[in-house]
């Protein structure tokens, strides 16, 4: 199955760990691209050979932003958002695939002030299936979505974090997705 190769030939050792939730949404939750900040060159070049490899468009700017998405154009669309002076948070959240709602979200508050709502949302308390939303775990590649969820209780973010969880749950055994077991053991009640 081309899914599982992709995801099992994934360059994660030379990535952000972050980058595991974005690639896992892009290659099995239709996540149209990621956006990811690569520093070293080693990086770049086995994350090219990659998209390269699954046909996936691979762009990359001056600082070393890269997109990958479906095709080239969306790729180039969303560096030159990002490089945009205007405020842009919602039109870039749209275009990695993010819900509106969580996209308005952000732009309300400011892509500026992004850390500071992120420090917010880990003091929220997510009850039930809710929980799967929490993003705290993003930086360590172990969160079920990867962008900030507007509130505790986002049904778009459930429905995006359900998608990558049952994905886990029937692929468990795959060595790349050891760092999302504990969610299979999680209390959804
Ligand atoms: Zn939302």
């Amino acid at each position: 199955m081309t899914m599982l190769q992709a995801l099992r030939s994934f360059p994660k050792e030379v990535l952000p760990a972050s980058a595991t939730v974005d690639f896992l949404h892009f290659v099995v939750c239709n996540k149209p691209a990621v956006r990811v900040r690569v520093q070293q060159a080693i990086g770049l070049t086995k994350l090219a050979t990659w998209c390269e490899q699954y046909s996936f468009a691979f762009q990359v700017d001056d600082e070393g932003y890269v997109c990958v998405a479906r095709d080239i154009h969306l790729a180039n669309m969303i560096l030159s958002v990002d490089r945009s002076l205007e405020p842009h948070e919602s039109r870039l959240g749209k275009l990695l695939g993010y819900p509106a709602c969580c996209c308005n979200f952000v732009s309300v508050i400011g892509e500026a002030n992004i850390d500071t709502i992120a420090a917010e949302v880990a003091t929220w308390l997510f009850v039930g299936r809710f929980r799967l939303i929490n993003p705290s775990g993003y930086l360590d590649g172990k969160s079920l979505i990867c962008h900030l969820p507007c509130s505790a209780k986002c049904l778009a973010s459930l429905r995006i974090a359900e998608q990558a969880l049952s994905f886990i749950q029937a692929n468990h055994d795959e060595a790349i997705i050891s760092p999302w077991l504990f969610w299979l053991k999680t209390n959804l009640d």
